[in-house]
């Protein structure tokens, strides 16, 4: 390209150096004290043109003295500790989710770096259901050590090496024949403790042969769409991203969404698929029982029963399973 030869008359330059600085960093010649030093302006009021030389030269710009080339911390391993056996087993269904096809590392990061630890439930709640999932009070699926109170003491069964390496802690000792009969009775005990939640088996088929069925606005009456539900249930995991800006600097973050909100699913067009609560409670429950087992072989619902508690209308969703498995709900 050939050089171009243009003119700056003096008067013009205070409103080009303006322009500039509006939307680029500038750095030029700028009185410090006795010296001049190139720095960074914010007005074309501090640049010096008649100088002789800067004091430093400017090639700080490019080079600076002490620049930070990347940054880490060691990250120590990381326990959870104590946690029920519903929600250890909810992780499964998070790794698939974040570990599966198109990993995560956000999420399979700590989640490598973690030892679960699971406490099984001896007397659960009367909203808890885990059985009727797929699970169980004292079911080890999800964890790496699952510990059983036996009311002085603690039976820790460890089911990966993770689980192994932390028993190896000079608090453990040899488990014993009488400790174990011990668990497997109150496992027994805790299991038959349970509400059965009568649950089609083939729930998933059932469910798109529903799918456009008036049942829907009938059980979705009383939901205020407040989203509560899903975002206490250990395997719900939708999320939204934002751009967070100020000024010149911003950042990406990820934030917990609902498919329950009505913006959930508004596009840009102004077109909502799901513009009733109808719908979205449909795809909640069509997520949870029929989309997550085609896609991840697996059920969306551990049987917690923090939706069952939580719910401000008191919307339960054993009895929404065992209506729409053609039973009658309490
Ligand atoms: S917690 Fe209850 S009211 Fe709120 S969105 Fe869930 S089902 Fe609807
Ligand atoms: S009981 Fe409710 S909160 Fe718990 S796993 Fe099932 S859907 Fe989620």
């Amino acid at each position: 390209m050939p050089f171009i030869s243009k003119i700056l008359k003096k008067e013009r330059l205070s409103g080009f150096l303006e322009r500039l600085v509006r939307d680029r960093q500038v750095f030029a010649p700028v009185k410090k004290g006795e010296v001049i030093l190139i720095r960074e302006i914010d007005s074309p009021s501090q640049v010096i043109l008649e100088y002789r030389n800067a004091k430093e030269s400017p090639k700080s710009v490019f080079f600076p003295q002490r620049e930070t080339l990347f940054r880490y911390r060691a990250e120590k391993g990381r326990v959870l500790f104590g946690i029920r056996t519903c929600d250890a087993r909810g992780l499964l269904l998070l790794d698939k989710v974040f570990g599966g096809g198109c990993s995560d590392p956000y999420y399979t990061d700590k989640r490598r770096d973690t030892v679960v630890v699971s406490l099984g439930c001896v007397e659960p709640n009367t909203a808890c259901f885990c059985l009727s999932m797929g699970g169980g009070p004292c079911s080890a699926e999800g964890s790496d050590v699952l510990l059983l109170d036996l009311g002085d003491r603690y039976i820790a069964e460890a089911v990966s090496e993770k689980g192994a390496a932390l028993l190896e802690d000079q608090a453990f000792e040899e488990g014993d024949e009488k400790s174990l009969s011990l668990a497997e009775k109150n496992r027994k005990k805790a299991e038959a403790s349970m509400q059965p939640v009568a649950k089609k088996e083939n729930l998933g088929e059932e469910l798109e042969r529903l799918f456009s069925e008036p049942v829907w606005k009938d059980l979705a009456e009383s939901c205020l769409s407040c989203g509560i539900c899903t975002y206490l249930c250990p395997t719900c995991h939708c999320f939204d991203l934002c751009d967070e800006a100020a000024g010149q600097a911003g950042e990406r973050i990820r934030v917990w969404d609902s498919c329950q909100f009505p913006l959930f699913t508004q596009q840009a067009s102004g077109f909502n698929p799901r513009p009733t609560v109808k719908e979205r409670f449909r795809q909640r429950i069509m997520h949870k029982f029929s989309y997550l087992p085609e896609t991840q072989a697996m059920l969306g619902c551990v049987g917690c029963g923090r939706c069952v508690t939580e719910c401000p209308v008191n919307l339960d969703i054993r009895e929404v399973v065992t209506s729409l498995s053609g039973g009658n709900a309490r």
